[in-house]
């Protein structure tokens, strides 16, 4: 999830900046002046409620916002944390892989081919590949 896109500003916008298009965007989706044009797609309003106010709440706060900039940053240049060979996995009869973040990913090890998985803390992913069956 970019927040920035949630939002539609640049990633370099100012917090106040940022703080302006929040409260404009509030004002058009907030739940409780739902338009009527909108019943056709029930929950299409406080989703992107949900999703714009968690943009606000990362992106308002330095620190967090830093955190999500490195993801992003991690996602454009190194979406994939490793390329594993299940064969490895087998020989150390041990199915799971450690992520950069420090979690871990779980590899079934009834898979076949190519099997993407994705880290539950980050936005790592590993791509592993099992033999052919
Ligand atoms: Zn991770």
């Amino acid at each position: 999830m970019n927040h920035y896109e949630v939002l539609g500003v640049e990633s370099g916008a100012s917090t106040e900046a940022i703080k302006r298009r929040y409260q404009q965007l509030l004002l058009q989706i907030h739940p409780d002046k739902k338009q009527t044009s909108e019943e056709s797609a029930p929950g299409a309003t406080s989703d992107r409620f949900v999703a714009v106010t968690e943009a606000w709440k990362v992106l308002k706060d330095e620190q967090s916002r830093r955190l999500h900039d490195a993801q992003l940053a991690q996602r454009n240049t190194h979406n994939f944390c490793a390329q594993v060979d299940a064969e490895e996995l087998r020989r150390a009869n041990r199915w799971s892989v450690a992520c950069r973040c420090g979690a871990e990913y779980q590899v079934d090890p009834e898979g076949e081919g190519q099997v993407e998985y994705e880290c539950d803390d980050c936005s790592l992913r590993i791509q592993v590949q099992h033999p052919k069956p």
